[in-house]
């Protein structure tokens, strides 16, 4: 239905080329040009998805390949950004003021802003985890992963070091349409699993974590983060805030219904998993693998184990 008035409305805006007095022949280039553009700007309105997102993607790849052949071989740039493998100037900061009604101001504060890619738009956990693959590429070269909510700069690591992968999202376009609380998959049939932020999302995060050990093969790996405040103890959650307000003031954006707390790890080891944690401040500052966007993005990922 989207495409079909998409279509139309592009060939009313582009049926006046055809009154130009000159031969029809000579009409056609510029009313297919004006036509495809119409279409273009009525689809990404109306959010046509096959056009939706193939302009995403085209845009996407436009932009990688402009800072390629901008940054491409520059070695003498003072940072580096694992996930597009460029070398960068400086990293970008974080829109968190441009959007007061989705992030809690108090928690970007005082953390460092700067932290984005302003190539492939990676965040630290997104450069720590792809530096960390590339340094035990052995751990997941062989392995399918399942990646739920997948990260644009992740991937583009995963697709430029050829490892398998699947994505799987409740609500975005995905290969998978999957709710993490309950897939549907069988037990123990993945090998792999990537889930970053996405635990302070989800109605029940303990049910996650047990369909998540449910569907990993034994001896299967989970990259798994989360927003950790070190303030706390425990995790904190409270069923009784429900408006977004309420949630970007407790939690600090208003779709999150929890922090965690330092006892992460141990809490992890109670569903099962053998854990290991991946430390952002072992990795060269080259990456700027440091607190930030907000306080709660202590940027320590963890490894768990079937
Ligand atoms: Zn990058």
């Amino acid at each position: 239905m989207k495409l079909l008035i998409a279509l139309l409305a592009a060939a009313v805006l582009a049926a006046p080329v055809h009154w130009i007095p000159i031969p029809p022949v000579f009409r056609l280039v510029p009313g297919a040009a004006v036509f495809a553009f119409f279409f273009c700007v009525f689809a990404v309105l109306l959010r046509e998805p096959r056009t939706y997102n193939a302009i995403r993607s085209m845009r996407w790849k436009l932009r990688l390949a402009w800072f390629r052949r901008r940054n491409g071989g520059k070695r003498d740039l003072p940072y580096a950004c694992p996930c597009c493998g460029l070398r960068i100037r400086a990293f970008s900061g974080f829109p968190y003021r441009k959007h007061p009604k989705r992030y809690n101001p108090e928690r970007y504060r005082d953390a460092d802003n700067l932290v984005v890619c302003p190539c492939c738009f990676s965040m630290p956990r997104h450069r720590i985890l792809a530096a960390w693959f590339q340094a035990h590429f052995e751990e997941i070269r062989d392995r399918r992963i399942l990646y739920f909510a997948p990260e644009p700069s992740v991937r583009l690591w995963l697709k430029a070091h050829r490892v398998a992968f699947q994505t799987a999202d409740l609500y975005q376009e995905a290969d998978l349409k999957l709710d993490l609380q309950d897939t549907g998959l069988p037990d123990d049939s993945v090998q792999a699993v990537i889930c970053n932020h996405v635990l302070e999302h989800v109605d029940d995060y303990a049910g996650a974590l047990r369909e998540l050990y449910r569907i990993l093969a034994p001896g299967g790996l989970l990259f798994l983060s989360f927003p950790v405040d070190l303030r706390l103890e425990d995790v904190r959650e409270d069923p009784s805030i429900v408006t977004e307000n309420a949630r970007r003031e407790a939690f600090g954006q208003n779709d999150h219904r929890r922090v965690f707390g330092r006892n992460a790890r141990e809490l992890l080891e109670h569903y099962g998993f053998r854990a290991e944690t991946i430390e952002g401040n072992s990795f060269p500052p080259e990456i700027k693998p440091v607190i930030g966007p907000a306080d709660y993005d202590i940027n320590i990922l963890f490894r768990l184990q079937k």
